[in-house]
């Protein structure tokens, strides 16, 4: 689950990271009123679930609160990356002398949480990471120990030389681990980590995500999620009781079981289709179940075709075939369906469908060869 930057800021203070102060507003109006009760220079910031909002013109500073309200005005609604600006975080701005980089995230080659910091940072980052990785600095932190106070030093001093911004640096790096760890994050990034002409080391950017197997014992971190800033199928597949992940190709995939959908689209790959979606609807066959799954499927513009494969075990092959037949009833369906099952109850599965008109397969290999065709037509 991505969080907002503000509410990444409100968990970055909490841990005691030096953050500028900062209010939401939802209107221009409320945008001039934040501004006004700050007085002087405010940076208008777009709350969206995207990275790259600078060079999007989704941060602006204003030099007062009429330049704040017209800011607040060009920036709500604004599309970044395709997601709606519905809030932008209204704060004092900062005077900058350097921009560093200071991210923490799940590496999977380490199994662990490692830090990257470069003294490079700003909007350019992953440039940097491209044509420049000598400028970041890595460290790998054994979960046993959690991050160790020399380790945070060395990192800190990769990024300054004055002993004092060390110091400070360091102390940022150790709130930062703790922050990622007691939020259950999968990554914490600040970017940019400034320094100021009065020698504060500070965060004006914080950026997290939280692994969705943390929420369940975090309340107050689940509750942070924003149901506006996130796509309508992920909401959807989520209520639902689905997995689903949205991908860029034309053939639907639904699917029983992850081992499955992934052989699935291996094969929807190697008969030359690209699939539209991972989609596993699980071990239950509760027929609403499959609606919601082609509520979710032919959302997307791009489906061509769908394809259901389903393997029945504690599934039952009938089970589907009616929630098939059922969603039909309830959703207008434009792509053609073909469908594979097999399993139990597989003759009763192939009797239903056979009877509402829809071609029934029991081969993997026939029935992707053909999704793939019709997508391709
Ligand atoms: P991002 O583009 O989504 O990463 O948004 P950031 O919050 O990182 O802002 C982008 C850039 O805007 C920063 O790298 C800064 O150069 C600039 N910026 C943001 N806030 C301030 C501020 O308070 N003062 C000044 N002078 N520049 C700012
Ligand atoms: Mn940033």
């Amino acid at each position: 689950m991505d969080i907002h930057e503000y509410q990444a800021k409100e968990r970055f203070r909490a841990a005691g990271i030096l953050v500028p102060p900062g209010e939401i507003a939802t209107t221009a109006d409320e945008a001039e009123a934040i501004a006004e009760t700050y007085g002087g220079v405010v940076v208008v910031k777009a709350q969206v679930h995207a990275g790259g909002r600078g060079k999007a013109g989704g941060v602006k500073l204003a030099k007062d609160s009429a330049e704040a309200r017209e800011h607040a005005q060009n920036i709500l609604g604004m599309e970044i990356k395709g997601l709606t600006v519905e809030k932008v975080l209204v704060t004092p701005a900062e005077e900058i002398d350097t921009e560093a980089y200071v991210g923490i995230l799940v590496d999977r080659k380490s199994q662990a949480a490692t830090f990257m910091v470069s003294a490079a940072g700003g909007v350019d980052i992953e440039e940097v990471s491209e044509t420049n990785p000598d400028a970041i600095r890595k460290l790998t932190v054994d979960p046993r120990y959690g991050l160790l106070p020399h380790q945070a030093f060395w990192l800190a001093n990769f990024l300054y030389d004055d002993p004092s911004l060390i110091k400070q640096a360091s102390k940022i790096i150790g709130q930062l681990y703790d922050s990622f760890v007691d939020s259950g994050a999968s990554m914490a990034e600040i970017n940019p980590l400034i320094t100021t002409p009065s020698g504060e080391v500070k965060a004006i950017d914080a950026k997290m995500s939280i692994d969705d197997s943390e929420l369940f014992r975090r309340p107050e971190v689940a509750k942070m999620r924003d149901t506006s800033a996130e796509p309508d199928s992920e909401r959807l597949a989520r209520d639902a009781g689905l997995s689903y992940v949205k991908l860029d190709g034309n053939v639907g995939c639904c699917v029983n079981g992850a081992g499955l959908a992934m052989a699935t689209m291996d094969l929807v790959q190697y008969y030359g289709g690209v699939p539209a979606n991972f989609l596993d609807i699980g071990g239950s066959s509760n027929p609403d179940k499959v609606v919601a799954a082609l509520q979710i499927i032919t959302s997307d513009p791009n489906v061509k075709a769908i394809l259901f494969n389903i393997f029945g075990g504690i599934t039952r092959c009938d089970d589907v075939a009616k929630g098939i037949v059922e969603a039909t009833k309830r959703i207008d369906i434009r792509p053609p369906i073909v469908i594979r099952l097999t399993g139990t109850n597989e003759e009763i599965a192939l009797g239903i469908l056979k009877e509402a008109g829809f071609p029934a397969y029991t081969s993997m290999d026939e029935v992707v060869e053909e999704a793939v065709h019709l997508a391709n037509a």
